[in-house]
């Protein structure tokens, strides 16, 4: 004990008894249900339905929301678990789940209590899986310059437009689409958040795309004409969505990086198990000091990572706003992720190489990670602004 007699520690860097129980749970999940179909989901984009299904069951996809909504009420500590847990063993699941429970979920917790009941229980329980389509042809980085055209007649919505590459899109039954309800070409001040369910009328999905990692997750395209939405299903208040969008994204940035921080662990592991047993000039490679300091750095790293994701989860726990903490999150634990299955192939030689070895799969997996969700470049925007903002106050 350093501390003075009297003095309180104030700093409490454990888990409550709570959440290790759930990390066991989220582990052995994983072992059991995720690690078996990582290859087969890459190998064949194979999506997973059975375990999303199972996971719903177990109450693990209502991790971060109150129990009337069918969450666990265990917080976003227990949703940054979980992620890390899944991406330890596929970036693919985790992808499929954060666009699920991070940005579309959250999206409609932003919604009035019928809406809540009507669509986020379903997701929280996993009996339906959802998606959040903002992206268009012409609005990737700039999400604010959509061109959905949403316009209201009678007791409808009727919208009009485009979405690409939008996760779960083709799989999901509920669909948060951002569209724009003011009429001029170039606004920005009437994007609007609307929950779509996949049967109503003028909703159909196009091109389902190729790439080169996260293969068991689908992104497609998704085309809308003269699709109806009642009015009842606009989230929020008109011209709030742009809004409700960010506020997600500050919550799936967040899970996004304990995803990564999944991947750059398994990468670590891979790689002392794999520089333990392969011998060159006589000895195993981990016997090399080059290769011990590739492992020591992948570790500090990986250590300085999750203690951001935590930190950014207690104080999304704590009611504080994590617009600049997520985007930290987000920027520094992807490159976290790609450093280290950079490193991994890298120890593995020519092994890491080959479609065989889980580490090329990795490789592939996490280059998305600094791309989705706001590439790394406007991460770096936001944590500025965000800087400059705090400056002036
Ligand atoms: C596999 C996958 C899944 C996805 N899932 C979803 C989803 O579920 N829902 C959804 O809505 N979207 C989704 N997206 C879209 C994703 O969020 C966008 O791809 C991302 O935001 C970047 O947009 P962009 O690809 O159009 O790149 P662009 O905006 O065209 O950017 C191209 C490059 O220019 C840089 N750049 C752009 N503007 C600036 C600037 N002002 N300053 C400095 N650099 C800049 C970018 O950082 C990037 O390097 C997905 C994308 C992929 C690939």
């Amino acid at each position: 004990m350093y501390l003075t007699p009297g003095v309180v520690a104030i700093m409490d860097f454990s888990l409550s008894e709570d959440h290790v129980r759930m990390r066991k749970l989220f582990k052995d999940f994983v072992k059991n249900e995720v690690e078996p179909i990582a290859d087969k989901m890459d190998k064949e984009e194979y999506f997973p339905w059975e375990v999303i299904k199972k996971a719903g069951e177990l109450g693990f996809l209502g991790a971060p929301f109150p129990e009337e909504y069918g969450g666990t009420g265990l917080g976003n500590v227990a949703y940054c678990l979980l992620n890390e847990e899944i991406a330890y063993a596929s970036a693919a699941m985790c992808t499929i789940i954060g666009a699920h429970m991070g940005i579309a979920a959250h999206s409609i917790f932003a919604g009035n209590e019928e809406q809540k009941k009507k669509y986020l229980v379903p997701l929280t329980t996993g009996e339906k899986l959802g998606a959040f389509a903002l992206t268009e042809p012409t609005a990737g980085s700039d999400a604010a310059g959509i061109k959905t055209k949403a316009v209201r007649k009678g007791d409808k919505f009727v919208i009009n437009g485009t979405k690409i590459w939008i996760t779960n899109g083709g799989v999901a039954d509920i669909y948060v689409v951002y569209a724009d309800l003011d009429k001029s070409e170039n606004s920005r001040g009437g994007i609007s958040s609307f929950i779509v369910e996949k049967n109503f009328s003028g909703f159909s999905v196009g091109t389902i795309e190729k790439h080169m990692g996260i293969r068991g997750s689908s992104t497609a395209e998704l085309i809308f004409e003269d699709l109806e939405v009642p009015v009842e299903n606009l989230l929020g208040v008109e011209g709030g969505g742009f809004a409700i969008a960010m506020k997600a994204l500050d919550y799936g940035r967040m899970g996004l990086g304990a995803g990564c921080v999944g991947i750059a662990t398994r990468c670590l592991h891979l790689s002392q198990d794999f520089a333990n047993q392969r011998v060159q000039f006589g000895k195993p490679i981990i016997k090399q000091q080059a290769i011990q300091f590739k492992l020591a750095e992948m570790a500090t790293k990986i250590e300085a990572a999750r203690l951001m994701v935590y930190n950014c989860a207690w104080l999304a726990d704590a009611g504080k706003k994590i617009t600049k903490q997520s985007a930290m999150v987000k920027l520094f634990c992807s490159q976290v992720a790609n450093e280290c299955a950079y490193e991994a192939v890298q120890i593995h030689g020519g092994m890491g190489y080959m479609t065989d070895y889980p580490v090329e799969r990795i490789y592939r997996d996490a280059r998305i990670t600094e791309i989705y969700e706001g590439t790394s470049e406007m991460q770096k925007l936001v944590i500025a602004m965000q800087l400059m903002r705090e400056r002036r106050r």
